[in-house]
């Protein structure tokens, strides 16, 4: 899987990791701080991944935080992954995106994740 990106990370580029994951940041930030948590294994989606990697993940979204805490100071997280093509998905290795917000970078975050698409019946 060598033309796999995710696969040919530069190791300087490493954050944090554990034994099956590591977090590096985006290079295509959306917001100051983006950082991407993959397992170690090329995997292409999350329904791939074995449990201990997704514990493994999940391990390591509290370091991440931890750390970005600690560098950005931002006022929340949205936290995901997009699965498939349809979902968005433009690279194929498993990743999760754990991405700072911060107060007023939208006008109106209300809603955050589920503004992907627009919703099929109003929300009150
Ligand atoms: P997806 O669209 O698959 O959910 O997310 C892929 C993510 O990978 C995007 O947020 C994009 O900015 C990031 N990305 C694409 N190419 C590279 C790269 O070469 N290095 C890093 N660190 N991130 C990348
Ligand atoms: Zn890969």
């Amino acid at each position: 899987m060598t033309e796999c990106i995710f696969c040919t990370l530069p190791k300087t580029d490493i954050l944090v990791e554990n034994e099956l994951a590591l977090a590096f940041f985006d290079k295509f930030p959306v917001n100051e701080g983006h950082v991407l948590i993959i397992p170690k294994r090329h995997v292409a989606s999350l329904f791939d991944a074995t449990r201990e990697e997704i514990m493994d993940i999940w391990a390591l979204l509290g370091n991440v935080k931890e750390m970005l805490d600690k560098r950005f100071h931002p006022d929340g997280y949205n936290v995901g992954i997009n699965v498939g093509a349809a979902a968005g998905q433009t690279v194929f290795h498993m990743h999760v995106h754990v991405i700072p917000r911060y107060q007023g970078d939208v006008p109106d975050p209300r809603g955050g994740v589920r503004k992907i698409k627009k919703c099929l019946v109003p929300y009150s």
